[in-house]
């Protein structure tokens, strides 16, 4: 027996937007049972980060949707796809899928919750989080220091690094832009999982304000990214030469968001 689930999707953590339209009819499952059904294997998937995890993609010629499957037996992930979905699907439904299939695996990090006591990154420093006298949050090098009650701990500390995240992605923007002489319209922050930025054709941005918790460099280097798109709307040979030539060191904070960016969810704010 095997279980299928369905439910809003637990979204990856990979960039770029992803087209979730098809994967709104999908089930996903963990289970034991081997399907029957004559399988042709197309390749694998891997989720990087760490640890990797190897999806093998599978077509199946009487699937009526994609499906994920973990096996009970070995952990392996299999990926079954319908005979009208194009090969390039599997990837972003595996990519929409990674935390389920990382909970599944066992391989989430643990859930944090946040308290006075607690520890919370911000800017890729680890803080301690304490008492505050007055009103304000107040940040320091090793702690943050948030007033109230521990109720509204969570509340006020997200409160905190959204303003925050705000006020350094409009200065990276704002500096990004200005290095390409190319104006942004709209500046939106979100709590995505699917993706840690975008630009649309409209010029507008949009960033998880989760950056804020990640190395400054980290942050600057998804600003880059977005504001290059102003120019260049794809992800060609023109587009890495135009960020590397905003941000030269772009591949190391482009890792650790690939490593680590997974890691920047593990904070419960509460809601
Ligand atoms: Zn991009």
């Amino acid at each position: 027996m095997s279980r299928r689930v369905s439910k809003p999707f637990p979204l990856s953590d990979g960039l770029e937007q992803k087209d979730v339209a098809n994967a709104a009819n999908s089930t996903y499952s963990a289970g034991s049972a081997e399907n029957k059904q004559a399988k042709e294997y197309m390749g694998d998937v891997i989720l990087k980060g760490d640890p990797a995890v190897t999806v093998r993609v599978k077509r199946s010629a009487r699937a009526r949707r994609m499906s994920l499957r973990i096996s009970r037996l070995n952990g392996g992930v299999t990926l079954t796809l319908p005979k009208w979905a194009p090969e390039r699907e599997a990837r972003d439904f595996a990519l929409q899928k990674e935390d389920w299939i990382r909970t599944h695996l066992g391989q989430q990090p643990e859930a944090v919750a946040l308290q006075r006591g607690g520890v919370i990154a911000i800017e890729g420093k680890d803080r301690q989080i304490i008492a505050a006298e007055g009103r304000r949050v107040i940040l320091s090098e090793t702690t943050v220091a948030v007033p109230g009650t521990a109720e509204q701990v969570s509340g006020k500390l997200k409160g905190f690094v959204k303003v925050l995240a705000r006020e350094r992605l409009a200065a990276a923007s704002d500096r990004y832009s200005a290095a390409l002489g190319r104006p942004y319209g709209r500046l939106t922050l979100r709590d995505t999982r699917s993706r840690w930025g975008s630009c649309t054709s409209e010029g507008n941005l949009m960033y998880s304000w989760r950056l804020i918790l990640a190395p400054p460099e980290v942050l600057d280097y998804v600003a880059a990214h977005e504001v290059a798109h102003l120019q260049e709307m794809h992800h060609g040979a023109e587009f890495w030469d135009l960020v590397a030539k905003l941000s030269p060191d772009y591949k190391r904070p482009r890792q650790w968001l690939r490593d680590h960016g997974h890691h920047l969810h593990r904070y419960r704010f509460g809601d």
